[in-house]
């Protein structure tokens, strides 16, 4: 099937028109096709090979309108570095409706009701990064946003200094945030707010439909898959940089791709936001920030829900996050039964990497390869010493795995990326395309689907980082 044939559907405009505004894409001028994504089209259930190109232009530069789209912008609220903002909504992206399951989104296309001062527009490169790194997350098997294609056009957007404009299409199951429920409680309309339940429930929960107090169960979902979220960017050193409660999915997937970054040497404290001077969303603060966006969200929806039931889910978060952070720690480690020392030989791994600058991506690649031979290991530290008996103390834990050291080392393989788009290097792809010139980004989105993979030809891009680019912090203008 073709792009053009896609027939879309719009639930969510049947809802009152409070929750949106329906609103067209402004097209940029001179659209060009950066890149698309033949992992999305068959998301799509559209075949990928030779694709109009032209379409996909048109589609992500509003010009094609899709059989049944009615293009809109949603509306919701949120907490913004811990401050409650009673209107936010998609000030620069436009919902063009759903499919397969996926509901489409242009980000970048122009402004809508809640723009606020914003010019509705993305630049190039944020949205590279973005359109790269869903991709490399869904391929860490992280839950995510997708991305269908990728534009830019000579049209230039203001921000720090003039750069070009750009669309990304992106992709989720539902684009419903936590400030949506916010929006509807802070402003007491808890009528809607129950109609945005029971839309949520529809689109994303539809298994609790007929369960006894479907709400609750919602929320109790919302909260496992947030820990376990956020456990998992702890386990590959994702930071995402602005975790305000309207950045975070109701379904629990990585949204709003900003100023995010994979750690490079070790640093528990890291703050990738240029903007957060206190730290607020620094790498470990994460878990107790996606617990407190949580508890926003429970009184957001307190009308519905008991309070006293809303505590009691409140309280497992720790325990999602913790399992599931030592099950992904035992995985990366190959351990392959669960030991109550492990959470203490983890923490000292935390503690030998940081005080060793080890780069991280590059080490756990490297122990996935380790049997008796610690001198690989040993150079990628400049505390050699304690790494040595960090290394001790894993020997002995080894032994008490069942499985065979060659079988050990296949499943790390398969655990242990060897190519995560660290900043340095997704800053290669933007410097290129900026010019004009868009194969690294396509290299980029192939190293970012197969990072288990070797790659021979790419292999500077799986070193550790330069000293000059470790650690830096990102600006949030995009
Ligand atoms: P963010 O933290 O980037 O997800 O953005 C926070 C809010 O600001 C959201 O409501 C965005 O839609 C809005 N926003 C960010 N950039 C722009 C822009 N250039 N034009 C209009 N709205 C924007
Ligand atoms: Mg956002």
């Amino acid at each position: 099937m073709k792009l053009t044939d896609l027939t879309l559907t719009t639930p969510y405009l049947s809802l009152d028109p409070i929750f949106y505004q329906e609103v067209h894409p402004t097209p940029l001028k001179n659209p060009t096709l950066v890149s698309y994504n033949p992992d999305a089209f068959r998301l799509l259930k559209l075949s990928s090979d030779q694709p109009d190109t032209k379409a996909i232009e048109a589609l992500l530069n509003g010009t094609l309108t899709l059989r049944g789209s009615r293009p809109y912008a949603m509306c919701y609220a949120g907490h913004q570095f811990g401050y409650f903002v009673p209107r936010l909504g998609d000030g620069r992206a436009i919902n063009l409706g759903s499919v397969h399951g996926w509901n489409l989104q242009l980000k970048g296309s122009g402004q809508t009701l809640y723009s606020r001062q914003g010019d509705g527009r993305a630049v190039l490169r944020s949205s590279i990064r973005e359109y790269l790194m869903s991709e490399a997350m869904h391929a860490l098997n992280i839950p995510t946003s997708r991305a269908l294609a990728l534009i830019t056009s000579e049209e230039k957007v203001a921000r720090e200094r003039w750069e070009r404009g750009a669309v990304v299409l992106r992709l989720a199951p539902s684009w419903i945030r936590f400030g949506s429920f916010e929006y509807f409680f802070h402003s007491k309309r808890h009528k809607e707010l129950e109609t945005l339940a029971d839309f949520l429930l529809r689109e994303s929960f539809p298994h609790l439909l007929e369960k006894e107090e479907p709400y609750r169960e919602m929320f109790a979902e919302i909260v496992k898959r947030t820990a376990t979220l956020m456990a998992q960017w702890q386990s590959v050193g994702f930071s995402h940089g602005v975790m305000n409660t309207d950045n975070m999915s109701a379904i629990g997937i990585t949204i709003d791709y900003g100023p995010f970054a994979f750690m490079d040497t070790f640093e528990s404290g890291y703050i990738c936001n240029h903007t957060d001077t206190h730290g607020r969303y620094s790498y470990d603060n994460q878990p107790s920030i996606g617990l407190w966006n949580l508890e926003r969200l429970a009184l957001a929806l307190s009308p519905l829900i008991r309070e006293e039931k809303l505590k009691n889910e409140l309280e497992k978060y720790s325990t999602y996050f913790t399992s599931h952070l030592m099950e992904r720690l035992r995985a990366k480690l190959g351990l392959d039964t669960p030991q109550e020392s492990d959470s203490d030989l983890f923490r000292s791994l935390f503690n030998v990497m940081e005080h060793g600058y080890i780069d991280m991506t590059p080490f756990f690649r490297a122990i996935s390869r380790y049997g008796d031979d610690r001198e690989s290991l040993l150079t990628l530290s400049l505390a050699p010493n304690q790494l040595n008996e960090w290394l001790d103390r894993y020997d002995e834990r080894l032994k008490t795995n069942i499985s065979s050291t060659e079988d050990r080392h296949k499943e790390m393989l398969r655990t242990n990326p060897k190519y995560i788009l660290k900043n340095h290097i997704l800053q290669e792809a933007i410097d290129a395309a900026e010019k004009g010139d868009f194969t690294i980004v396509n290299t980029l989105l192939q190293l970012a689907q197969t990072p288990y993979e070797e790659h021979p030809e790419w292999e500077r891009y799986s070193s550790p980082t330069p000293n000059e680019y470790k650690n830096l912090k990102l600006s949030c203008s995009s």
